[in-house]
């Protein structure tokens, strides 16, 4: 049989996280079979090469990267195996991507049901993080959609779970350390309408929008909030919420229209500037001053021209905003950027956030962008929801402030557990294998454990987060 793995300079790469401020080399292998998958995990295994999923690198650390070792490609296992446009049940491998599955659906009247804010991810890569969206506190995670799913263990074994399954909530939300996903069926949202009801305001503090996003939570199908991250005082965590819901059959006089992609596509110039380079005219405001002069002007129009405005918004439009500028993380410069994104007990939030926001600013860090969203606990073994909110923050990253910005994270990580809070995997470049423990706790990390030895006895799968944040506990917890 021929070598699968030729390690050779062909195949050598440097791969990036999202926010281009990780890189690491690695031999990347592009498969386009579940066969050849398991190939490659054999001969890793013979080989003692260690292995990284990755789907469309979209995550915002180093989950989907191996150091030195091999990393499989996914995307190009990217077929639509089944689809039933009556049921809304959709069959697709790994490397599909949210836009390919909307852009599939959407004319027959379904829309996935959970989406992050960005179309690029793949399937297989959504699964692995399980993924919420901006109605996470009413629809759950992607893993909740999911009502079969196909799983190629380390092992060689091939097992079909479905959601009743042991094993199910265990590999959804794994971090592709147990196994790889080849075949997920999703149960779509049924639409009779293109387009949502969009509602905004601003909000003048973060009490205030805790409380509206959570009053506003049982008449929306979607809440989330924008948050000024410069702003202090009695303006700490001001913003801009936005709800959303579904239109009801009847509510749309030309769904045909709406539903169609031309009607989804979103805008190829924005001002009259072609939004392939919109990122560069972003360059020169992503510094302090920039920064505080971009998010003031934000929140005043929110006040004035945006206020208590209701208004109609495409499925696409509401749910990818990030997606209108491409590339708009270039804008950072060449140190990138990281995010921290935390999940907190709703009694706790206000208290947690306001510390957090105000740790920022003691760091001189403040973030580029904050955004809230409202959460439900999930079954899966590695979560991260609580009956909460979350706070997400982008932070700029450079050569000079690298070491700051892992003095505060740890600074906020102890912040979010005092809470009792918990972190994300799909956003973690900073956490440390204690705070991960003491977010988890220690019989859900022994259980994982369990599962590892049994699924993956020889550790092929190894990402760099994986060595990172669980192999130094593995011991620990032996
Ligand atoms: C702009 C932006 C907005 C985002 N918004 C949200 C949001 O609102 N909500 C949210 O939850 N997330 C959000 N994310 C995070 C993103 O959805 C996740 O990081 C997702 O996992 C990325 O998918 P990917 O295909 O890029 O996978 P990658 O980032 O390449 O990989 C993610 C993980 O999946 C594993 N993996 C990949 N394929 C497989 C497979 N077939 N089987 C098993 N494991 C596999 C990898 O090993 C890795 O651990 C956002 C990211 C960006 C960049």
């Amino acid at each position: 049989m021929p070598s699968h793995l030729t390690l050779s300079l062909d195949h050598l790469r440097r791969l990036e996280n999202f926010g281009h401020s990780i890189s690491a080399p690695a031999y990347v292998f592009r498969p386009t079979h579940a066969e050849q998958v398991a190939h490659f995990l054999r001969e890793a295994q013979e080989r003692n090469l260690r292995v990284a999923l990755r789907g469309a690198g979209r995550s915002y650390g180093d989950p989907h990267m191996a150091s030195g070792g091999v990393v499989l490609d996914l995307r190009r296992m990217n077929r639509i195996l089944a689809w039933n446009p009556d049921s809304g049940e959709i069959t697709v491998e790994p490397g599909v991507t949210i836009e390919r599955l909307w852009q599939y659906a959407l004319e027959d009247g379904w829309w996935p049901a959970v989406v992050p804010g960005t179309m690029k991810p793949t399937i297989g890569g959504c699964l692995a993080a399980n993924v919420h969206g901006k109605n996470n506190w009413l629809a759950g995670t992607i893993g909740e959609h999911v009502t079969r799913l196909r799983a190629l263990l380390p092992t060689g074994e091939e097992v079909a779970l479905s959601p009743d399954d042991d094993l199910f909530p265990a590999l959804v939300s794994s971090m592709g350390t147990l196994g790889v996903f080849t075949e997920i069926t999703l149960r779509l949202h049924r639409v009779h309408s293109g387009e949502v009801e969009v509602g905004a305001w601003a909000v003048p503090h973060l009490k205030q929008m805790l409380d509206d996003l959570d009053a506003h939570k049982e008449s929306s199908d979607y809440v989330v909030a924008w948050l000024d991250g410069t702003a202090r005082g009695k303006g700490l965590g001001r913003g801009q919420i936005h709800v959303a819901r579904y239109l009801e059959p009847g509510e749309d006089w030309h769904p045909a229209r709406t539903l169609a992609l031309d009607y989804q596509t979103l805008p190829e110039n924005i001002l009259f500037v072609p939004k392939s380079v919109l990122w560069m005219f972003m360059r020169p405001f992503m510094n302090r001053l920039g920064l505080w002069g971009i998010n003031t002007a934000k929140y005043l129009s929110a006040r004035t021209l945006g206020n208590h405005k209701t208004f109609r918004q495409s499925h696409a439009a509401f749910n990818f905003l990030l997606d209108y500028v491409p590339h708009w993380e270039r804008a950072y410069g060449k140190g990138g950027l990281i995010q921290y994104q935390c999940f907190v007990p709703k009694e706790n939030a206000y208290e947690a956030f306001r510390e957090m926001l105000e740790t920022t600013h003691r760091h001189s860090l403040p973030t580029y962008l904050g955004v809230v969203k409202r959460h439900r606990p999930d079954r899966f073994l590695l979560s991260h929801a609580v009956d909460g909110f979350s706070l997400a923050m982008d932070f700029r990253v450079t050569n000079g402030n690298r070491r700051r910005l892992q003095d505060m994270a740890d600074v906020l990580n102890r912040i979010v557990l005092q809470a009792g809070g918990r972190f994300y995997l799909a956003k973690d470049a900073t956490l440390t294998p204690d705070a991960w423990l003491a977010s988890l706790g220690e019989d859900t990390l022994r259980r994982y454990f369990d599962l590892k030895a049994q699924l993956d006895p020889h550790e092929v799968l190894q990402t760099d987060q994986y060595r990172r944040l669980f192999a130094p506990l593995k011991e620990r917890l032996a």
